[in-house]
């Protein structure tokens, strides 16, 4: 079953939607406000968000923009501004799909299929399921057993497979305070996280460093 993040600020709207959804056999969450997704976003493990572009908080562009810094998230707008549309799908702001209120909702849950078959393409070959309500990573099938720090910097860099985190980047991820730590103690989380992973698939290391840049994923 996958969990979508529906954010909608009307009421009757969202209901219908998300009763769609369900009935398509997905797990719905529903924000109402701007300001609530990222924290949501960083915090649980979603499978595509559907997202409004007006809301309350904080607007759907903003948000959408601030996403793919960190989370190459399936996501699908929601808007009635068409004029809007060329932005939504521009490289700049990164939406994986849109459509145009009024819709019908079941043109939307084939989307959301869609989009799901498109991008879980690519995720089992990664050999990586990650939980993070329960703070759980299976590798290869093989149970990690991480720290909180090293599950949330195992989630950021899986993300983005193949591209390079800064350790500021990574810090962002894995403290939710914002409080400054030495670039070695990233490097000793990663160093952590590395051997455990290691572990699980001897003689292959994931993790790659990159000297004075950072890190990234390399899951075959
Ligand atoms: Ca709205």
């Amino acid at each position: 079953m996958s969990r979508i993040l529906l954010v909608e600020d009307e009421p009757k709207l969202a209901a219908l939607v998300a009763d769609y959804l369900r009935a398509g056999g997905h797990e719905v969450e529903h924000l109402a406000d701007g300001l609530a997704v990222l924290p949501a976003v960083r915090q649980g493990h979603y499978d595509l968000m559907l997202l409004d572009l007006m809301l309350p908080g904080r607007d759907g562009l903003d948000i959408c923009r601030e996403l793919r810094s960190f989370s190459q998230m399936p996501l699908i707008m929601m808007t009635a501004r068409v004029d809007e549309i060329d932005r939504l799908l521009g490289l700049e702001l990164g939406a994986d799909d849109y459509i145009c209120k009024p819709f019908s909702p079941r043109e939307l849950v084939a989307r959301v299929k869609a989009l799901l078959r498109r991008s879980g393409a690519q995720a089992p070959a990664l050999g990586l399921e990650l939980d993070a309500r329960a703070f759980q990573a299976r590798y290869k099938g093989v149970l990690l057993d991480l720290t909180p720090v090293e599950f949330r910097m195992l989630a950021a860099l899986a993300a983005r497979p193949g591209q390079v985190l800064s350790r500021d980047q990574l810090m962002n991820h894995i403290y939710q305070d914002h409080r400054v730590v030495a670039d070695r103690t990233v490097d000793s989380h990663v160093k952590n996280l590395r051997r455990k992973l290691v572990a699980v698939t001897p003689g292959q290391d994931p993790v790659r460093s990159v000297y004075g840049v950072g890190y990234s994923l390399e899951l075959e």
